[in-house]
């Protein structure tokens, strides 16, 4: 018979363990485990960031003051994805920052999430001049990076705010009113779109439309272990 002795530290290990594991079950482990991930996450989507914040793959490379890489909980299970970074976004490198970002702050506040319960970033993550659409030629060489962060976090919910940033995503012309009130799916991810929060400021007639949206969201998607 062969007998393998534990090293005094892998003893110790065992002991601990088995300790935990009489006092808590295997939640505590299984937590411990999710700790690994957190910070796995943390340092893939913070690698993945340094590897493309001076990006020059397009035009906005040369015009841009930061690189906008986005923000929130790395374990997020929503995404909510604006179109471009806007001004105040380009002089912080935040996204949402500006007057948009704070109503967009209190539609969240109002189902009980803050930031730090969501991801949030843009299609492109630099500023186009003068906030004009996206070209397709910078959604071409923009659109991989969101696909990555995106890999990384595994959202249960992508939120497309505006027309335009939904129709990039999907590929479609259609409105923004027809894109509502449906359940897509991009990158193998539901996706939902709503207004975007700089249309509510133009429009306060979007706002309860938009309520409604975020009630669907926090009933289907918030909530549920
Ligand atoms: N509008 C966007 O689409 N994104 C931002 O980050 C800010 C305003």
């Amino acid at each position: 018979m062969i007998i393998r002795k534990m090293s005094p530290d892998k003893n110790k290990l065992f002991k601990y363990l088995n300790q935990t594991r009489e006092l808590y079950g295997n939640c505590l482990l299984i937590e411990g485990m999710g700790q690994i991930d957190h910070k796995k996450i943390v340092s893939d989507l913070t690698a993945f960031n340094e590897s493309i914040c001076n990006c020059q793959k397009c035009p906005l490379g040369k015009t841009r003051k930061k690189f906008v890489f986005g923000m929130g909980n790395p374990q997020a299970d929503i995404v909510f994805v604006g179109e471009a970074p806007g001004k105040q976004e380009d002089i912080q490198g935040i996204p949402f920052v500006g007057r948009a970002g704070k109503l967009l702050d209190k539609i969240l506040s109002a189902i009980d999430l803050n930031r730090a319960d969501i991801y949030i970033c843009n299609v492109l993550k630099c500023r186009p001049p003068n906030n004009r659409d996206p070209l397709s030629s910078e959604v071409e060489r923009c659109e991989p990076y969101l696909l990555n962060q995106l890999h990384i976090i595994k959202p249960k919910l992508i939120v497309a705010l505006g027309r335009i940033a939904a129709c990039t995503l999907l590929k479609t012309n259609e409105s923004l009113t027809n894109l509502r009130n449906k359940t897509f799916e991009y990158a193998g991810v539901d996706l939902l779109v709503t207004y975007h929060p700089a249309a509510l400021l133009r429009n306060p007639n979007f706002k309860h439309p938009t309520w409604d949206d975020f009630q669907f969201i926090r009933d289907k998607y918030l909530h549920k272990s």
